[in-house]
């Protein structure tokens, strides 16, 4: 396993980076951060529907402390 971790995001085994993501995730995140910290009111859906990016992946980032999501966001999704 020396070189190799466990993605925390889609269970891929990757590289090991940094952080606890593969590259795909990690680029993932980056498209969710640049989305919220340019409108941090940006719903969770309208986050998913921008990037294409699933929305239980985006909370999974938020839960993991990655990025804020501002109260009410996430409400009334499933
Ligand atoms: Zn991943």
């Amino acid at each position: 396993m020396g070189n190799y971790q466990i993605c925390d995001f889609c269970g891929n085994l990757s590289e090991k980076r940094s952080r606890k993501m593969c590259a795909s995730c990690e680029e993932d995140y980056r498209q969710i951060r640049d989305i919220v910290e340019a409108k941090p009111d940006t719903m969770v859906i309208d986050i998913s529907r921008q990037t294409g990016i699933r929305v239980s992946k985006i909370i999974a980032f938020a839960q993991k402390g990655f990025f804020i999501l501002n109260e009410g966001t996430i409400e009334g999704l499933d």
